[in-house]
C-alpha cells in the first residue's frame, strides 16, 4: 500500500474551498509519509479542474468525465473511489467533511472495510500512521484517534486546515471510466437550486449570529448591517429558525451547520450545548447578551453585557468608520 489520495470536490469548473483545504492537509501528510499525493477529480468536463488539482500540489490525478458524476451523488462517486482504491491500494484517502465528503468517506470506508476518522480538526503523522484530533460529545472533548490497519479514510472539518496554494505544478491526468451506469444509480437528481446568497456560512471568516434575543424576523436587520460591513455571513440559533424568523440554511449547531470562523459574534444567543456544538471551534468568540449569567459568556473570549439593539449598531458604526 502506498500513496495519499484526496477527493477534489468541484462544481462549475471550480474546486470547493473545503477541498482546497483538504489538498493542503493531504499534501502535508504525503510529504511526511514520503509518498505521492493523488487527486481524485470526478464530474463532467473536469479537465480544467484536474489541471487546477496539479497546480495546487497533486503529483498525480485520476480524472473521470461522466454525466453520472456531475451532481455529487455518492452512489455514482463512491463505487469509483472504491474500485480505484482496490486496484491501487493507497495508504490514506482524504476528503473535506462537506455533506458529500462525509457521505463519500463513509461509503468508501464501509466498502473497503477500512477505519474512518471523520470531521477531523487537526492531524499529525506518527511513524506510518496519521493521528487525528476530532471533537466528540458535541465538541466538549477532543479525542486523538488513529486507524490500526489497512487504508486510513479521513474527512477534514471545514476551515480547520490552510488551503493549498498555487505551485505551478502540471501533470498528465490518468483518465478512468465511471463504474456505475445511470440506470443502476438508485437516486435521480431532478433539479439543483442555489439556496444561500452572500458569503457561505461554512466558508466565512466572520459570522454574525442571532438568536431568540433578536425578538423577531425584523430583529435580524441590525445584524445584517453588521454582516455587510464586515463581509461576514449570517448565522442563527435553532430557536430563531424554529420561530420562522430566518431560514434553516442559517442554523448553526448540532442539527445545523458546523462552523469554524476566525470570528463568531453571537447576538442574543444563550449558548446552549447544542448551539455550541456547531461553533465551539471558532477561533475568537464574541458574545452580546443582556444576561450576564448566559452560558455563552463561559465560552466567549470577549463578552458584552448589553442590549444587542444598542451594541450591534454601535459596532457597525465603529467598524464602518475604521474599515
Ligand atoms: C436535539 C436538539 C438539537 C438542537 N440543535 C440545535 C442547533 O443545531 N442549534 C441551536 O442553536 N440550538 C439547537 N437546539 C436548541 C438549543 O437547545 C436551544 O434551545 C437554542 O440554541 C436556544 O436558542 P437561543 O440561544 O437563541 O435562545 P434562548 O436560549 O432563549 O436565548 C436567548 C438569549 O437572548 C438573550 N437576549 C434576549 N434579548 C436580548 C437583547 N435585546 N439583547 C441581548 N441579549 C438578549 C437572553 O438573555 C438569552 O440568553 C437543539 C436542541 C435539541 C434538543
Amino acid at each position: 500500500m502506498s500513496g495519499v489520495w484526496v477527493f477534489v470536490e468541484n462544481r462549475d469548473g471550480a474546486i470547493s474551498t473545503i477541498s482546497k483545504e483538504a489538498i493542503g492537509a493531504a499534501r502535508l501528510v504525503a510529504d511526511e509519509l514520503g509518498e505521492d499525493l493523488t487527486g481524485l477529480v470526478f464530474g463532467e468536463n473536469v479537465s480544467s479542474v484536474a489541471d487546477a488539482a496539479f497546480d495546487l500540489g497533486c503529483d498525480e490525478v485520476f480524472g473521470a468525465n461522466d454525466e453520472t458524476l456531475k451532481d455529487g451523488r455518492v452512489e455514482a462517486l463512491g463505487p469509483l473511489v472504491v474500485e480505484l482504491a482496490q486496484e491501487h491500494e493507497p495508504d490514506v484517502i482524504m476528503a473535506g467533511a462537506s455533506i458529500l465528503g462525509r457521505d463519500l468517506t463513509a461509503w468508501t470506508a464501509a466498502d473497503l472495510d477500512a477505519g474512518l476518522l471523520s470531521d477531523c480538526t487537526a492531524l499529525e503523522v506518527d511513524d506510518e500512521t496519521v493521528k487525528v484530533t476530532r471533537p466528540v460529545y458535541a465538541g466538549k472533548l477532543l479525542s486523538t484517534v488513529f486507524v490500526t490497519e489497512g487504508v486510513q479514510v479521513i474527512s477534514l472539518r471545514s476551515r480547520a486546515f490552510a488551503q493549498a496554494q498555487s505551485t505551478g505544478n502540471t501533470g498528465t491526468v490518468e483518465w478512468v471510466d465511471a463504474v456505475v451506469e445511470e440506470d443502476d444509480i438508485p437516486s435521480k437528481v431532478v433539479g439543483i437550486e442555489e439556496k444561500s446568497s452572500g458569503v457561505s456560512l461554512t466558508d466565512a471568516n466572520i459570522i454574525v449570529s442571532g438568536g431568540r434575543g433578536v425578538g423577531g424576523p425584523e430583529g435580524f436587520q441590525p445584524l445584517r448591517e453588521l454582516v455587510q460591513t464586515l463581509g461576514a455571513a449570517l448565522g442563527a440559533s435553532r430557536a430563531a429558525v424554529d420561530a420562522g424568523w430566518i431560514p434553516y440554511e442559517h442554523q448553526v449547531g448540532q442539527t445545523g451547520k458546523t462552523v469554524s470562523p476566525d470570528l463568531y459574534i453571537a447576538c442574543g444567543i444563550s449558548g446552549a450545548i447544542q448551539h455550541q456544538a456547531g461553533m465551539r471551534t471558532s477561533k475568537i468568540i464574541v458574545a452580546i447578551n443582556k444576561d450576564p449569567d448566559a452560558p455563552i459568556f463561559k465560552l466567549a473570549q470577549y463578552g458584552i453585557v448589553g442590549d444587542l439593539f444598542d451594541v450591534v449598531p454601535a459596532l457597525t458604526e465603529e467598524f464602518s468608520s475604521r474599515l
